[in-house]
């Protein structure tokens, strides 16, 4: 039954989705799989992890009033508990035109779609080295303009349900690690490059400048249209809010935050 359901799931069809879903996504080797399969076997100690080209799903639970740790047997307590699905999406570049699709395709079809956040994973590590802040900026601005086009589509005044976004901020048990709060700003400063040469290339694309339609065009501007630098906190205007937590999948306790911190937000998302 299972590769049907995940068929189902990728093809676009919720009619198979019952549970709430947080959607894992990010650039590879930020340590998705191996939060998953933490959460899963609800043990520090993950599994060694492998290169996926497939979507992973398990389904977690949290208690009623969202206030149980990712470790807690809820079974074993006999707790009432929320159910819910976490969504690994593979993070090759090839392959995330399929995640970006399932965020535009949860608008449409806003009443039965049961997505609920988005957990952006960065290696904090891989921050700090040459390159690596424009390749965790890139999927993630793919990923919030799509979030963006969503609560501007459609025709119905009703707004699709908002889906926020953690930028989980991973392996801060390695003394490389960028802390979240430089993190958040280096991010907001590549987004707002993206930005800037999205929209040149725009105006560059061989239509002369009375032919660009503005709507068009601030359709495809990340966060306040015409502003000068790109903060997270534009992206409320389209009730998305967009957190940065510091955490470590790895490690024992002690070597940095763990994963509690990001439990909680998903807890409080489900
Ligand atoms: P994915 O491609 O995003 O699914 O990344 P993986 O889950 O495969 O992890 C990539 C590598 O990072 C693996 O070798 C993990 O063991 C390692 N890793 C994941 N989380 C952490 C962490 O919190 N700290 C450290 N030091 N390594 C981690």
């Amino acid at each position: 039954i299972f590769p049907i359901f995940l068929h189902m799931f990728l093809s676009g069809s919720t009619a198979y989705i019952t549970l709430p879903s947080i959607l894992i996504a990010g650039p590879p080797g930020a340590g998705k799989t191996a939060l998953v399969t933490r959460l899963e076997r609800r043990a520090p100690k993950p599994a060694t992890t492998y290169t996926s080209q497939t979507t992973n799903i398990v389904e977690l639970a949290v208690n009623e009033d969202g206030t149980s740790k990712y470790s807690d047997d809820l079974d074993a307590s006999g707790a009432v508990a929320k159910k819910f699905l976490v969504v690994d999406t593979p993070g090759h570049g090839k392959l995330r035109g399929a995640t970006l699709a399932k965020l535009t395709s949860a608008s449409s079809t806003a009443s039965d779609t049961k997505l609920r956040a988005v957990v952006y994973m960065v290696d904090s590590a891989a921050l700090a080295e040459d390159g690596g802040i424009a390749a965790a900026a890139s999927y993630l601005y793919d990923i919030l303009l799509a979030l963006q086009k969503r609560m501007g589509a459609g025709n119905s005044s009703k707004a699709p349900p908002a889906i926020p976004v953690l930028v989980a901020a991973n392996k801060a048990d390695l003394f490389t690690a960028l802390p979240a709060a430089l993190i958040k700003t280096q991010l907001e400063a590549e987004l707002g490059r993206i930005r800037t040469s999205r929209s040149k290339g725009l105006l560059s694309s061989g239509v002369g400048a009375d032919d660009i339609d503005s709507a068009n065009e601030s359709d495809e501007w990340l966060g306040e249209y015409g502003s000068k630098a790109f903060h997270f906190a534009q992206m409320r205007e389209f009730d998305i809010e967009v957190d940065v937590v510091a955490g470590n999948v790895v490690g024992g306790d002690g070597s940095g935050p763990g994963v509690d911190k990001w439990w909680k937000w998903i807890a409080d998302k489900v």
